[in-house]
């Protein structure tokens, strides 16, 4: 099993943020939030088989260290009560440098977390002015510093691309100052921007022009360079990292997965997620729980599992899952593999799909082959735009999401 717990409470809010949030000072909350937390996690494990291993747990935001370090030892005194994690469990938390002390690093090691993502962003200043998050390099490399002596194995950082005020000039100065610090993994991500589901970022449009398509590509372009130049590994869409992490490791056996999370080793496991809007994946279904505080407590105080909504898939949907997890995962799709995998000969069953690619081939962007078909480099950024050619569903989601540049 998999377990995410989303902790949603910041200090304050970042224009571009696109996470569920809860903008607070009062510490409070988080205690009484936890009191929840704890509901739910007893609700969910009465269903389970206890005895499952958990392979890997993710505590995500928000902020996760705007909860003091005695209620996160609670939180990892419930995980060990209503679950049995396995001893080499993959245990990762996001981590604002802004927020975070050495004592929250050593609860945090005391419950077993050994991997943190930091987010970085970008360390331009007048960039860190523009999206309402200051940053001073030198917390990261604080940050950067008491991790690493505290023994977290692996260390992350997520940088954001297509952001106001950036250029790929100024977004090569962020890459060289990150790389100083020398991180295990980067997520170089394209800004989404929907301020129909996030108002906050319409105050960045607003204010200054943000980077077109054009732009945010050289950008990214840039950050590919200079990454792949100093001896990280693209993987998948947006991930970058050293030739002996495990990330790259997978991608190279295959074995790679692509979970809400980001990239991950450790596919097949059933995902159960905690906290309002967090989102639960099974073999055969997806489940979410109340965005909204008032609703989620209200089904907890009812006793009701707090979800506001259920997919059970069927097994063309499960199908296409397949099709498009090895494309972001490996850029590639070997024919005969897939139709093993999936139990149906792949070229008859997707014919019209692989004829659809004719104008991304034109472009430069896929190569395909009587055997397969293959991402190009310059298509690595596009990978969205090949995978969603496999979406059924598309047409009903697409005015709900956010540009694929
Ligand atoms: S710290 Fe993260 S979750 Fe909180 S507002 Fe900023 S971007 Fe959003």
């Amino acid at each position: 099993m998999s377990l995410y717990f989303h902790l949603p409470f910041c200090e304050s809010l970042c224009w571009y943020c696109g996470c569920n949030t809860i903008i607070t000072r009062r510490r409070g909350s988080a205690a009484e939030y936890l009191d929840d937390l704890v509901r739910e996690v007893r609700l969910v494990s009465s269903r389970l088989d206890r005895t499952r291993p958990v392979a890997q747990i993710h505590l995500g935001g928000g902020t996760p260290t705007f909860f003091p370090p005695d209620q996160l030892r609670r939180l990892g005194a419930v995980i060990r009560e209503n679950f049995t994690v396995a001893s080499d469990c993959e245990f990762g938390v996001e981590i604002d440098p802004r927020r975070l002390t050495p004592d929250h690093i050593a609860a945090l090691r005391e419950i077993g977390a050994n991997r943190a993502s930091l987010g970085v962003q970008d360390t331009d200043p007048r960039v860190q002015l523009a999206i309402h998050r200051l940053q001073p390099h030198r917390l990261n490399q604080k940050a950067v510093e008491w991790l690493s002596l505290a023994g977290f194995g692996s260390i992350n950082f997520d940088l954001i691309y297509g952001l106001p005020l950036q250029t790929p000039a100024s977004f090569a100065r962020t890459i060289n100052d990150v790389l100083e610090l020398q991180p295990d993994r980067l997520s170089v991500f394209s800004y989404a921007h929907v301020p129909w589901i996030r108002p906050a970022q319409k105050i960045l449009e607003d204010r200054h022009q943000l980077p077109d398509a054009e732009a945010k590509l050289a950008m990214f372009a840039v950050a590919h360079e200079k990454l792949t130049a100093a001896g990280y590994l693209d993987i998948g869409l947006d991930h970058f990292a050293r030739p002996d992490d495990e990330l790259a490791i997978a991608q190279r056996e295959g074995t790679l997965h692509r979970n809400f999370q980001g990239y991950s080793t450790r596919g097949g496991a059933s995902l159960y997620a905690f906290g309002l809007s967090s989102i639960s994946s099974t073999e055969d279904t997806y489940r979410q729980n109340f965005k909204t505080l008032a609703e989620w407590r209200a089904a907890l105080d009812a006793g009701r599992l707090p979800l506001e909504k259920g997919l059970h898939l069927t097994f063309e949907d499960r199908r296409r899952r397949t099709i498009i997890m090895r494309l972001m995962c490996e850029r590639r799709l070997d024919y005969a593999a897939l139709s093993k995998m999936i139990g149906v000969n792949f070229t008859d069953r997707y014919a019209a799909e692989i004829a659809s690619l004719a104008d991304l081939e034109a472009d430069g962007l896929v190569v395909r082959t009587r055997s397969g078909l293959e991402v190009t480099r310059a298509g690595g950024p596009l990978l969205r735009v090949v995978a969603m050619r496999f979406d059924e569903h598309l047409a009903t989601a697409l005015h709900r999401h956010s540009k694929t540049i």
